[in-house]
């Protein structure tokens, strides 16, 4: 368990995605019209202008995209260093978070990372990236 500070979306198309997180399954919204993935979570498909969509099921692997070692936190509960990654997912859609266990690990690009979910608090799961077992 970690003391994380808890997302508090001010929007409630997030708290789809989140809610989606806390049942441990990480969804990405698709439009039902032009099957594009997107996130961060929108009203309207880039796409193709579309306003439905649905909330769908996204692989739990992806590739590592980018990433910076953050030597600084912002809160205090963050322990540095810490990675913070971009991972790529075969749908096309990018996510951020903190990549765990990989701090002095030689990083590539496109490296595999796997998601899993860090329970923070009490009753909150974090969506956080672990590089693949080989
Ligand atoms: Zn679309």
């Amino acid at each position: 368990m970690s003391d994380w500070p808890i997302p508090k979306p001010i929007d409630p198309i997030n708290d789809e995605f989140w809610q989606s997180c806390q049942d441990g399954i990480l969804r990405f919204q698709r439009c039902t019209s032009c099957k594009k993935f997107r996130h961060l979570p929108r009203y309207m498909c880039a796409s193709c202008g579309s306003t439905d969509y649905e909330w769908a099921p996204c692989s739990k692997t992806g590739s590592l995209y980018s990433w910076t070692v953050t030597h600084q936190n912002f809160h205090p509960s963050f322990e540095v260093p810490f990675i913070a990654a971009i991972v790529e997912f075969p749908e096309g859609v990018r996510m951020v978070s903190q990549l765990l266990d990989a701090n002095g690990v030689d990083l590539q690009l496109g490296l595999s990372v796997d998601v899993e979910f860090k329970a923070v608090g009490e009753d909150f799961q974090m969506p956080v990236f672990r590089l693949s077992a080989e």
